[in-house]
């Protein structure tokens, strides 16, 4: 994503970039199907770290020769609950995964955006998990995201949707929570708030607003 913003291309450089982020569990990616049904396209960062680590993914031979088979699966996937375990613990190992995953997710990511904004959508939606946290996408001016949307749920109703939906124990839920930055760290920065605390008809209407918002807006500049 180093590029977006200054990127030649006349396509791109008009291309509103909604950044769509919220904690663990929030509804990022029921928000974000929703706004694809109604024309966006999005990109899904965590897809992407899911990509580059599945069997034969790109970042794998990095990964196999600085932490080693034990961290692999016997298909050669990424074994993640193993690596989360070490990565909760060890900064150094954190950041040695960083260093191996983050600039290939960049370099999909920009790739992914050429393409999109060559299919002229009324937006691009940009979904990171880490958003907030990672300080690239907004400490930047001009910013790379046009537009912050943040999901926001009570922290008791991520943990449900989370086991109901992976499975995981409400104590790995809840140190991956404490790792992330917190609902209000969230809520001062978006432009848009979307509030996750009901059905999903109460969520589809907060996104189809969302989605008119933008239209609007784009339609006053
Ligand atoms: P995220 O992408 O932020 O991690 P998801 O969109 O995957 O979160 O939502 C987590 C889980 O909770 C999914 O299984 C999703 O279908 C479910 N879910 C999300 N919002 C609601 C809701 N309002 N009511 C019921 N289930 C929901």
């Amino acid at each position: 994503m180093d590029d977006l913003n200054t990127a030649p291309h006349q396509s791109m450089a008009q291309l509103i970039k909604v950044g769509l982020t919220g904690g663990i569990g929030s509804g990022k990616s029921a928000v974000a199907q929703i706004l694809e049904k109604q024309g966006a396209i999005v990109i899904d960062t965590d897809a992407i770290a899911h990509d580059i680590t599945a069997p034969g993914g790109a970042a794998m031979p990095a990964i196999e020769s600085y932490f080693g088979q034990d961290f692999l699966n016997p298909d050669k996937s990424l074994n993640r609950a193993k690596m989360r375990a070490l990565v909760f613990n060890d900064e150094k190992a954190k950041l040695a995964l960083e260093h191996i995953t983050h600039p290939l997710i960049s370099q999909i990511t920009t790739e992914r955006a050429y393409q999109a904004a060559e299919k002229h959508p009324p937006y691009l939606v940009l979904m990171v998990p880490l958003l907030i946290e990672s300080g690239k996408w907004l400490d930047q001016t001009p910013s790379k995201i046009d537009y912050l949307v943040v999901v926001d749920c009570p922290e008791a109703e991520q943990i449900r949707r989370v086991q109901k939906r992976n499975s995981l124990d409400a104590e790995i839920i809840q140190k991956i929570m404490a790792k992330q930055a917190t609902r209000e760290q969230r809520l001062s920065k978006a432009d848009f708030v979307i509030n996750n605390d009901g059905d999903l008809a109460h969520l589809e209407d907060q996104a189809i607003t969302l989605h008119q918002q933008i239209l609007a807006d784009l339609s006053r500049k």
